[in-house]
């Protein structure tokens, strides 16, 4: 009666765990991704703080190597098709697919991850892909030996800072407060960095240029003294928006677009598990995505033996 057991969308560490988990359960899985399989490590450079490796793992490795493992034991990926709509049909659901195409499943999960928050200044959208970039990985070297501006104190912001140093001649990192927000492993790196200069208590105004970046106009929060800093480039990480377009109507969710599912990822429609970054947590990292995936394969197994 059903097309699949378990529907999942996304092919992050969450989805392809999902996935994983899923298949060693001998349920009839299918996985969706619409771009790179890996999710957000498809664009990290380096990941250090995975457990059991030692030495740092090539980000975009990660995705293929879950992918591969989880195809072992039957899971079936459908790369560069996305689940567009999730219509509950009360048992189970039906996703609209695109380009074209749809299912039925008895549960699905949903692992869509994040997208990168934009700031709302003049400028930002206008000079998007001109100069103003949410990708150090994709748009970095464009910036050889030039001064670029990286907005931001999370890990995001420094972490992306030390990659475009390879790069940049001068890299300014523009926080609005005076203490940073990152790892201090990686805020020590930064701080040891020749061609990193911090720009601390002080707000980006404008994005200013024309058909590229020329600078960004910046405040200092305390006196209030604005200033024109001459850039080629500005890299935005001021955190994430959950990517959860899809299950508007379907489920609750915050004012970001996170899922309020709790850590056994149950979310408010029976029979729909929210895993990965997507869903409301402390901590937005590989380690625990995979542990949401993990969990929602289980939870959905439960959620099918008790209801179909
Ligand atoms: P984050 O930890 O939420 O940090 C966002 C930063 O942007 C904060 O320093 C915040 O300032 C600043 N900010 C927010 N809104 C702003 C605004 N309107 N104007 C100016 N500054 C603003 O986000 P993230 O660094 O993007 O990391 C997101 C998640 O991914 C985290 O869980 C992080 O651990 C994880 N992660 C990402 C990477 C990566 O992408 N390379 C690596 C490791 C982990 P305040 O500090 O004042 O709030």
């Amino acid at each position: 009666m059903f097309d699949y057991d378990v529907v999942i969308i996304g092919g992050g560490p969450a989805g392809l765990t999902a996935g994983l988990y899923a298949s060693r359960a001998r349920l009839n899985t299918v996985l969706f991704e619409g771009m790179m399989m890996g999710g957000q490590t498809a664009s990290t450079e380096m990941v250090e703080n995975y457990p059991g490796f030692t030495e740092p793992l090539a980000g975009s490795s990660m995705g293929p190597l879950f992918e591969a493992q989880a195809k072992k034991f039957g899971l079936e990926v459908r790369q560069f098709q996305q689940a567009t709509r999730i219509i509950p049909k009360n048992p189970g659901f039906e996703i609209i697919l695109s380009p074209d195409g749809q299912v039925s499943a008895k549960t699905v999960i949903v692992a869509t991850g994040t997208q990168w928050a934009t700031l709302g200044i003049p400028g930002e959208q206008e000079m998007k892909g001109a100069g103003v970039s949410y990708c150090a990985t994709c748009d970095g070297a464009f910036y050889r030996d030039l001064d670029i501006a990286v907005i931001g104190g999370g890990n995001a912001a420094i972490e992306e800072s030390l990659f475009l140093t390879r790069f940049a001649r001068k890299v300014y990192i523009i926080h609005r407060r005076d203490a940073l927000r990152a790892e201090k492993i990686i805020q020590e790196r930064a701080f040891a960095n020749e061609k990193i200069e911090f720009v601390l208590n002080h707000v980006p105004l404008r994005i200013v240029g024309d058909s590229e970046v020329k600078g960004v106009e910046i405040k200092q929060v305390k006196t209030g003294e604005e200033r024109l800093l001459a850039v080629s480039g500005v890299f935005i990480y001021v955190g994430m928006r959950g990517k959860s377009e899809l299950l508007e109507g379907l489920t609750s969710m915050d004012d970001r677009g996170f899922i309020p599912a709790g850590e056994d990822t149950i979310t408010d429609c029976p029979g729909l598990f929210a895993a990965g970054d997507i869903r409301q947590k402390p901590l937005r990292q590989i380690v625990t995505a995979v542990a949401d995936g993990a969990v929602a394969a289980v939870q959905a197994e439960k959620f099918i033996e008790a209801n179909f």
